[in-house]
């Protein structure tokens, strides 16, 4: 635990994942209680972890009134039920990533099958789809749903003590993704909007809508005009700089647009081809896509998927269908182009 700025501590949660060692949850300290942005998985281990840190504060978790959170990822979300169980704080949450949280976390069916068939129709091989079907599966457990008590629609400005924070919707990781923004203060909650050293997740998925990438891109330049001096995100270390980290983002997605047009020539492939011949991991070591975990393996399809449909709406590639399937190639002016 850090008071990274006063009044604000930093309260890292350990996450069971082997490249991503903890999610950042911020307590912003309150009049009449503290207000939590984001709250880590429901295990065991990150709850006596938040307990601790709290005690360290010197505060106890009924002083908790409210809980923000940036998105419903089960590392910012999962433990949001077990904590309004317990201290009864209210829970704010985007409404995009409220009418998500029923076939995400509670009736799945339809969202694996959804999956399945896009991956499918992506080129992945059928002897690959359960696996790539089922790999989000083991992360249920990890997540008690809850619906909010406050829908939040961006705009909006949450208070808590000196601290007045505009909501800001910023779509891409997650359709409904909201960061905080404090004004007076140069203060900018990221989330998983923008981290210091690894690229968030941006992937093409049955609730993303149909140019998430576009989207996440838009959101980054509408944020380079404002004052930023401290940036608080999801995971990592809090950290200055933030227009350059932007246009760091920028970049990286500039170079993967390349490795991807590099990778398909003047050739037509799948999304899954193109996935199979790029590297992944990039930020951390760089391997094939063979070598990834089930749950790897399929945010990679979906990103390269993000990267296609992206450079589709700009014009720089065309796709067809041939046999149910989805085929990309450089555009030109052919009949059967979508
Ligand atoms: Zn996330
Ligand atoms: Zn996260």
């Amino acid at each position: 635990m850090i008071e990274v700025t006063p009044g604000i501590y930093c309260l890292p949660l350990p996450l069971p994942i082997p490249h991503l060692s903890n999610i950042n949850t911020y307590l912003v300290r309150g009049d009449n209680g503290y207000l939590l942005v984001d709250t880590g998985w429901n295990t065991e281990k990150a709850f006596n972890s938040l307990k601790k840190q709290l005690a360290e504060i010197g505060i106890s978790g009924q002083e908790i009134s409210q809980i923000v959170l940036t998105h419903a990822h089960p590392d910012h979300y999962g433990l949001a039920g077990e904590l309004k169980r317990l201290y009864g704080a209210s829970l704010a949450l985007h409404h995009l990533e409220k009418d998500f949280i029923e076939s995400r976390y509670i009736s799945m069916d339809g969202l694996i099958q959804d999956i399945g068939q896009l991956l499918h129709r992506n080129g992945a091989p059928p002897d690959r789809l359960p696996e790539l079907q089922k790999a989000s599966l083991p992360m249920l457990k990890f997540v008690t749903p809850i619906l909010p008590d406050v829908t939040l629609y961006g705009g909006e400005t949450i208070t808590c003590g000196d601290f007045s924070f505009e909501v800001m919707p910023t779509p891409g990781h997650a359709p409904g993704h909201i960061c905080l923004y404090e004004p007076a203060k140069k203060i900018f909650i990221s989330g998983d909007h923008i981290l210091p050293n690894i690229t968030p997740h941006v992937g093409l998925h049955p609730q993303s809508g149909s140019n998430p990438l576009g989207d996440y891109l838009d959101s980054l330049e509408q944020l380079k005009k404002l004052e930023v001096e401290l940036v608080l995100p999801g995971h990592e270390q809090p950290f200055t700089g933030f227009r350059e980290r932007i246009e760091g983002i920028i970049l990286h997605h500039r170079l993967r647009n390349a490795e991807i047009m590099g990778a398909l020539g003047y050739d037509s492939k799948t999304a899954f081809q193109l996935t199979t011949e790029i590297t992944w991991l990039h930020d951390v070591k760089g391997v094939g896509w063979y070598k990834l975990d089930s749950w790897d393996k399929r945010i990679a399809i979906l990103e390269t998927m993000a990267h296609l449909e992206a450079m589709r709406a700009r014009g720089e590639l065309a796709r067809f269908n041939r046999d149910d399937i989805i085929y990309y190639r450089l555009p030109r002016k052919a009949k059967n182009d979508e």
